[in-house]
């Protein structure tokens, strides 16, 4: 049977693996339907800046709400729909819907910020990702400055070549990018130089033990100095308590993003939270 995670999503690689493999089967039978019948939505994660606690970005993460099995969350269907070619049809969905999501906020008077899409490996390697992009963002009227794409170290380390091609079309129609999870990849600063990066994104394994751990101390402050040394504006994700921010802001971290200033939700919760541009919370 399916092994519980806690929150109410599973997690099929740990769980027996012919359980598995059906509630694979099932799930993949699903995907093109799911699309059709608006199972997947959108939630967002803001991003601070450290300073003064602005809002400065959102992150669009995707959810799945399952008719039988509830909310899935992306770890549970993401790999699935790379292994099933179901990536690119469900990528469009996720762009159109985000570059939807802003002409609507705009239309309500909601002050917009820049919204990061998380894109995968063989979506990097699609012939039609810019086509895909420049498409929803003409479609909708956005600015591709409101743009931000999101990718893993990994993801560029194969047919880098095909990737470079997307990644400089979309840096060239004024799209920025971030590197995911910086540090866990093994590319290193090589790639840095090499792809047209603005942000680097501190994996959210090195903030956790920040405060007690003296290697996670002195990775997240040397990346900080590398990447500002090379131009690039650094955030950390999976901040969860007021001493992890502490340190960062006293590393020179410019970004925050994690449970403890605000946990990812639907849009209507992030308007007015726009609005404000600050949450409502007290840091210190
Ligand atoms: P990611 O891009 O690194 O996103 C951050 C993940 O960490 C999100 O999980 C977010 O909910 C979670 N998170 C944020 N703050 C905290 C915190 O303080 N503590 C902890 N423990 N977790 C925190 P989520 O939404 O389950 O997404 C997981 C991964 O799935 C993402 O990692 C990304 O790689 C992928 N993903 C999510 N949405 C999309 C999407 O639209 N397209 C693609 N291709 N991948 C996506
Ligand atoms: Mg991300
Ligand atoms: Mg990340
Ligand atoms: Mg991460």
């Amino acid at each position: 049977s399916v092994k519980a995670r806690g929150r109410g999503f599973f997690s099929f690689y740990d769980a027996s693996l012919n359980a598995s493999n059906a509630l694979h089967s099932e799930l993949a039978a699903r995907f093109r339907p799911a699309i059709q019948d608006g199972e997947f939505c959108l939630h967002f994660q803001p991003k601070l800046t450290l300073d003064t606690l602005q809002i400065v970005g959102l992150e669009a993460l995707v959810r799945w709400q399952h008719p039988d099995h509830g909310l899935i969350f992306p770890g549970d269907f993401i790999p699935l729909a790379e292994e099933q070619d179901f990536i690119a049809p469900l990528g469009r969905w996720i762009i159109d819907a985000v570059c939807r999501q802003l002409a609507q906020w705009r239309a309500d008077g909601v002050p917009l910020v820049p919204v990061a899409i998380n894109v995968s490996a063989r979506q990097l390697r699609d012939e039609r990702l810019l086509e895909d992009f420049l498409g929803a963002l003409a479609l909708h009227g956005i600015a591709p400055e409101l743009i931000e794409i999101e990718l893993t170290e990994s993801s560029l380390i194969e047919d880098a070549e095909l990737a470079q091609r997307n990644l400089d079309a979309l840096a060239g129609a004024g799209i920025r990018m971030a590197l995911d999870d910086f540090g866990t990849g093994f590319s290193g600063l090589s790639r840095l130089k090499q792809f047209p990066i603005h942000t680097v994104k501190i994996d959210r394994s090195f903030i956790r033990d920040i405060r007690n751990d003296t290697n996670d101390a002195v990775i997240v402050a040397s990346t900080i100095s590398l990447a500002h040394n090379l131009g690039l504006t650094v955030v950390a994700e999976g901040v969860e308590t007021r001493d992890q921010l502490v340190h960062l802001k006293a590393a020179g971290c410019d970004q925050v993003q994690g449970f403890y200033l605000q946990r990812p939700c639907a849009a209507a919760q992030i308007a007015p939270l726009l609005h404000k541009q600050f949450l409502s919370f007290q840091p210190t």
